[in-house]
């Protein structure tokens, strides 16, 4: 069994965008990525805190833009595309959830596609969905780097995924498509969740529930990327019962030191990638 270890492949990618960022300082250039935060939301606060950390330490400046919980639609919007004309800007990055009085999707839907880092506006989306180039929500990045990184190969692969929202289950499902797996996407109403994901290759579980998938449901020597985050006992564990799957399976990733160890460094593979580009 290979445990797929999310620190090994974050320091892979830590590695490549120092190295990339130290190149494009050369060319005089300093990309800065844009964090807005809107409201108190302690989680996003503390996510935004973390990326701005994770940003410094490969020498990226993330600065954090931060708004009251009262601002209105106009006010974000404003700084959004503020934000948009900014040259040194590479990336933006929206902290959700937003307060409830904003349409959150009309207010994404304003950051420059260019420039959306977390792959969240409707025409990054799009894009995805019609596999073209496009940037991609941070988490189901973060998997398809574990899956490269650790060779494993999607072409013609049966890949069941359990989760079918926005930011993982439907973009991971789009994902392992273009690469040309079978996809299969199951949810809470999947009639005999266990006879489906016995029949997969690779196994994708994004439901943020403990312990759904268990050891009789995994394939002997099938991979199992464990997306969910759930809290135990005062303890983090994933979707999936780890010690009875890793008993079966091919390759596992834990949690936490999966993908959850990944997701952040998508987001600033993301900002040097564009403006690599430039
Ligand atoms: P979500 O609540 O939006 O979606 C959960 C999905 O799971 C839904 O589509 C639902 O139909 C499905 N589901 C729920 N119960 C089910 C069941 N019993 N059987 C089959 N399907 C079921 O959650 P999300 O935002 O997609 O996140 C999923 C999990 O991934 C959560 O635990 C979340 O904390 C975690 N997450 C991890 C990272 C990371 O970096 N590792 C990032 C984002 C989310």
């Amino acid at each position: 069994m290979i445990l797929l270890d999310g620190k090994k492949v974050a320091a892979f990618y830590r590695e490549r965008i120092a190295q990339k960022l130290a190149a494009v300082t050369q060319r005089d250039q300093c990309p800065e990525l844009a964090i807005v935060v809107v409201g108190d939301d302690k989680p996003s606060a503390m996510y935004a805190k973390s990326m701005q950390k994770t940003a410094a330490s490969v020498g990226l400046t993330a600065a954090i833009y931060q708004k009251g919980g009262e601002a209105s639609e106009e006010d974000v919007t404003a700084l959004i595309e503020s934000l948009n004309q900014n040259r040194q800007i590479a990336g933006i990055l929206l902290m959700m959830p937003l307060p409830a009085h904003l349409d959150s999707q009309r207010i994404i839907n304003k950051i420059c596609p260019e420039k959306d880092v977390d792959g969240l506006t409707d025409s990054n989306v799009a894009r995805l969905f019609t596999g073209r180039p496009a940037f991609v929500p941070c988490t189901p990045q973060a998997v398809m780097a574990i899956l490269d990184y650790y060779h494993i190969e999607l072409a013609g692969k049966h890949v069941v995924i359990i989760g079918r929202s926005n930011v993982v289950g439907k973009p991971v499902a789009q994902l392992c498509l273009n690469r040309h797996a079978t996809v299969t996407i199951c949810h809470s109403r999947t009639a005999d969740l266990p006879a489906v994901v016995r029949q997969a290759d690779i196994v994708i579980a994004a439901a943020g529930r403990a312990g759904l998938i268990t050891g009789s449901m995994i394939r002997p020597g099938a991979t199992v990327i464990d997306v969910g985050i759930n809290r135990v006992d005062g303890k983090t564990v994933g979707d999936v019962a780890f010690d009875e799957a890793a008993a079966v399976a091919g390759a596992i990733t834990p949690v936490p030191g999966g993908v959850g160890s990944v997701t952040t460094m998508m987001v600033l593979e993301n900002v040097v990638h564009h403006f690599g580009n430039a």
